[in-house]
């Protein structure tokens, strides 16, 4: 069943939709795209809404609300994550499409732009009701995904066993004889089931080498320099320890629960082993426990916001006091916070290439799935590790030649990939 969103649902997310669209003009007064592709890029192509019904393991039977916003598909197959969150929005899926798009764009891996979501906490549900959740969303999406069509992967609160039952249930729907080669309608699986080495630290590690090539370029040595974290899930906890392995010390982290700090550095391996145990870090007995603004205000080399998205407003910039951001969540960053980093000469490393490792990576998965190979796990990094640096260095080389800064020169780079096609292709009919 799709259905329409309300207005009042509409509004609440309506401005991280509004932060993308501004970047994405910021980015074409800065280029000569053509004004019909701008109309075409500021909008996605299908919003689909559903709302689906699950027998939970209580007996009852509650309905459920679901997205998949698919945002271009020029360049290949839609692409991008799926959320399960309390506070997934329509608009807040088109703003993380139209991010995909870019960053698909950028790093030159056939995918166009796409995401979505369910809108519930999964800490309020069994495993067993997160099965059937899972599955009763696959099924309610039917051929809206596929290998050749729209490739789901995880995002905040879903993990490779969501796609491993996302996998199951859409190679289920399809002809016995076609099983094997749908694999590849879902990425982030686990490597059982046909997923990648390396996928899951993807992100984290691709973060790492626009870090190191900062670095470089800034001439701070990173061994000893220090690291503030926020969010410590897939993406953040990857970064602290592969960071940690390169002497770096995480002086301060934090959760939707709370924020610690620790001048002599937390141990990433425990705070990963606490919420393993506890599955947040409430309680964490390391460190102190700060406010969200002492938080922010942390002196440090590197700053990693790996949580959510809209976290660096007017407010958190002018505590801020570090070096560098890389952005690990998708558009935490707003218009004005960036502004006043820029004031503060704090770089930023945007989203759509900090955090793009995942992408890389799932494509690599859904290459494995198509050839029905297995890569080992020293040549993912490798390939990686090449790609990760030669994408930073043309943004770098970009930015350096127009005097802009990173986030815009990744804009264009991928703008101007989209509209090479558009110029070739045409619009049929
Ligand atoms: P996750 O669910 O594994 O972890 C999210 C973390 O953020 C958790 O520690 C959670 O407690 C914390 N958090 C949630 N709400 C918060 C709040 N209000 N304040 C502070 N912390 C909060 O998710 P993830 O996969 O690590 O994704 C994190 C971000 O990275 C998201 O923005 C996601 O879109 C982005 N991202 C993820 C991937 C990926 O491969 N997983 C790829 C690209 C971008």
């Amino acid at each position: 069943m799709q259905v329409m969103e309300s207005e009042e649902e509409i509004s609440t997310k309506e401005f991280v939709f509004a932060l993308a669209d501004g970047q994405l003009e910021k980015a074409f007064q800065m280029t000569s795209i053509d004004d019909s592709l701008k109309t075409i890029l500021k909008q996605p192509k299908n919003e689909i809404i559903l709302h689906f019904p699950v027998k939970l393991s209580d007996g009852k039977t509650k309905l459920f609300k679901g997205y998949r916003v698919q945002h271009s598909n020029i360049l290949g197959p839609f692409k991008g994550g799926i959320r399960f969150h309390e506070n997934v929005y329509l608009n807040e899926c088109k703003a993380l499409a139209a991010w995909m798009t870019w960053k698909c764009a950028l790093q030159n891996v056939p995918f166009g732009g796409g995401k979505g979501g369910v809108k519930f906490n999964p800490a309020n549900y069994s495993i067993e009701d997160q099965e059937h959740i899972t599955r009763r969303f696959t099924h309610a999406l039917g051929n809206n995904i596929g290998p050749e069509w729209d490739i789901p992967a995880p995002d905040l609160g879903t993990n490779s066993q969501i796609m491993d039952w996302m996998m199951d249930t859409y190679s289920n729907m399809v002809p016995a004889h076609e099983k094997q080669a749908k694999k590849g309608a879902v990425t982030g699986k686990s490597i059982v089931c046909g997923g990648s080495q390396g996928r899951e630290e993807a992100t984290g590690r691709g973060i790492v080498h626009c870090v190191t090539q900062w670095a470089n370029e800034n001439h701070l040595p990173l061994a000893n320099a220090t690291v503030a974290i926020q969010g410590y899930g897939n993406v953040g906890s990857n970064a602290a320890q592969i960071l940690h392995r390169m002497g770096t010390k995480l002086v301060a982290t934090g959760d939707h629960t709370g924020y610690w700090r620790c001048p002599e550095g937390f141990n990433p391996f425990k705070l990963s082993e606490y919420i393993e145990d506890n599955g947040n870090l409430e309680g964490y007995p390391g460190g102190e426990k700060v406010s969200r603004d002492d938080f922010f205000a942390t002196e440090c080399d590197i700053f990693i916001p790996a949580a959510l998205e809209l976290q660096i407003g007017e407010h958190e910039a002018k505590l801020m006091n570090c070096k560098v951001v890389a952005e690990g969540a998708d558009g935490p960053t707003n218009l004005e916070g960036e502004q006043i980093l820029a004031d503060k000469d704090i770089t930023v490393i945007p989203d759509i290439l900090a955090n793009s490792g995942g992408v890389v990576v799932s494509y690599y998965e859904w290459l494995q799935n198509k050839r029905s190979e297995m890569w080992d796990l020293e040549d993912v990094r490798s390939r990686l590790e090449l790609r990760m640096k030669y994408t930073y260095q043309q943004a770098s080389e970009k930015a350096r030649e127009m005097r802009i800064n990173l986030r815009t020169a990744c804009y264009i780079i991928a703008l101007e990939r989209l509209q090479a096609v558009y110029e070739r292709r045409g619009i049929w009919p």
